[in-house]
């Protein structure tokens, strides 16, 4: 596809300009003219490089002039490495319909495989009740698959490895250390009309006009700004603690099964997932002054608070949050009085990564629309989702799947990329998709926040329910390992 220049009153394609006489072609390039793409695409983690990875793939798009903009150092993204027994604390489970897209754009196989963990199964519990629900496929049940239910990944190893796939690809204007300082839609001059197009003013003074300017830049995007798309939502006044964390023994889950545990507190939800030997990382969604009393325990305390997270009562927790130290006697001792199932619950944690605990504040938002006129928005600048569901990777990669898939089209049928006309497939088969998922974890949320009254044995009588029906399980299960909703 070509961009289209002014030429004596009349609009070329560049690519005619390029055939202009000499003296045209060096005043065309002599002007202070933004730098003209089919896609900017403003934004360089999971969901900004895998777009531009499918398009660069796909013989029908690979033409495209395409360029990438962010604020990070993607070079020093791309050559990320990690001594095997250490671990990032940002990981995101993998549906393998996300690992699918990764192979089919030839990503996958830039991912250090041995830092990927497959899990087979899934523990879900309530912390008040203890109803549980265990999923896991049935010998020959599953998806393509096998008897994955997802992937545990360091989201570095994920940007990293589609960073080297786009460097194996090639073509991408790469516009890193750079931050968008503003965009405007362009101009008019003798030499082109830009009035409609968005051009995007780099920190380092580049200015990149785009026929379809992407949003991939997160959840306070620019790009969503500028095109005046509004998001709604709200805070839900709890953090995420996340950490990479050493178990005992020589890995978990018994034998070849890795298992994925996630118990529901009043608080919020807390999460292990294995990551390959004996680590795992966590998630634990908590109010924000858990959360900084987490971050500011020694070692030992936060250990003691995590195996306490999954094997003590919530009013026991709740105490334990209030000491300033001294959690793990006050653990051990506890311990003793507390019975429960050492078989359902995660191995024991006995060491925690240094520097490895962090925390994000969690939220709801979703745009009121993904498109507008030569803009597009993929990713978290799309929604975000609380992550009991560890599904916002997933839904960008799903966002970046059909955009792409828009793009093909709009481009083999000879359409303006950037128009809304050519982009609504794109809305219409992700948005309501995306709304759905977004109910419904912020329903969970709120139905587990809740720890007295008469909702406590009905949730459980429901999860009970749930477990004792394998139909529909295995639908909860299909929807989970294809971007649909999985219960953790
Ligand atoms: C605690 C926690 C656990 C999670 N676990 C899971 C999970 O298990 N599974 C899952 O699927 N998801 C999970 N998620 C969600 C997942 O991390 C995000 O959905 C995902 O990282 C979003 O990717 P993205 O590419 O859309 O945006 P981002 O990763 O936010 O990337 C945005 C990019 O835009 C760039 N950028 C932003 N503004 C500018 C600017 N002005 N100029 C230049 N560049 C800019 C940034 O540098 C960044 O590289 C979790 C989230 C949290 C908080």
């Amino acid at each position: 596809m070509d961009v289209m220049i002014r030429r004596h009153g009349a609009y070329v394609c560049r690519s005619c300009a390029q055939s202009l006489p000499k003296q045209l072609r060096r005043a065309y390039s002599a002007t202070a003219q933004p730098d003209l793409y089919d896609v900017v695409c403003v934004g360089g983690g999971p969901a900004g490089l895998s777009l531009l990875t499918a398009l660069r793939a796909n013989p029908v798009t690979a033409h495209l002039r395409v360029a990438l903009v962010d604020a990070q150092d993607l070079a020093k993204i791309k050559s990320w490495k990690l001594p095997p027994y250490r671990f990032s604390n940002r990981c995101s489970s993998l549906t393998p319909s996300s690992a699918l897209f990764l192979d089919q754009i030839g990503a996958w196989r830039h991912l250090e495989r041995d830092r990927v963990q497959a899990y087979q199964e899934m523990q879900v519990w309530d912390g008040v009740t203890g109803a549980r629900i265990e999923f896991d496929w049935a010998p020959g049940s599953g998806p393509a698959a096998g008897t994955t239910i997802a992937y545990m990944n360091e989201n570095l190893n994920l940007t990293s490895g589609l960073l080297k796939r786009l460097e194996e690809l090639g073509g991408v204007s790469m516009f890193d250390n750079a931050r968008v300082e503003k965009i405007a839609y362009g101009e008019e001059t003798d030499e082109m009309d830009l009035r409609e197009w968005p051009v995007v003013h780099l920190s380092g003074g580049q200015q990149l006009s785009a026929r379809l300017l992407v949003g991939a830049d997160g959840a306070n995007s620019p790009v969503r700004s500028f095109a005046g798309i509004e998001a709604h939502g709200w805070d839900y006044n709890r953090h995420g603690v996340v950490a990479t964390l050493e178990m005992e023994g020589e890995g978990w889950g018994g034998g070849h099964t890795k298992i994925a545990y996630q118990r529901f507190l009043p608080t919020g939800p807390v999460a292990m997932l294995p990551l390959p030997g004996n680590y795992s990382t966590l998630v634990w969604s908590t109010t924000p002054s858990n959360a900084s009393l987490l971050k500011s325990l020694s070692a030992k305390d936060l250990i003691a608070m995590v195996n306490a997270a999954f094997r003590l009562s919530p009013t026991d927790l709740e105490y334990m949050h209030t000491q300033e130290s001294g959690q793990a006697d006050e653990y051990s001792w506890r311990l003793e009085h507390t019975p429960f199932d050492c078989q359902a619950v995660p191995q024991t944690v006995v060491g925690v990564q240094e520097g490895s605990i962090a925390s994000f504040p969690l939220k709801l938002r979703h745009a009121d629309t993904y498109i507008a006129e030569r803009v597009a928005l993929v990713g978290d600048a799309a929604h975000t989702i609380h992550p009991l569901a560890g599904q916002g990777l997933n839904q960008g990669q799903g966002d970046v799947q059909s955009l792409a898939k828009t793009i093909e089209y709009a481009v083999s049928h000879g359409q303006d990329i950037g128009v809304t006309m050519s982009l609504e497939p794109y809305v219409s088969e992700r948005y309501a998709a995306n709304h759905v998922l977004l109910g419904v974890c912020d329903k969970l949320h709120k139905l587990y926040s809740v720890g007295s009254g008469p909702l406590v044995p009905l949730r459980s009588l429901g999860l009970s329910a749930v477990n004792a029906m394998n139909p529909l399980k295995n639908f909860l299960m299909n929807q989970a390992a294809g971007n649909g909703i999985k219960v953790f």
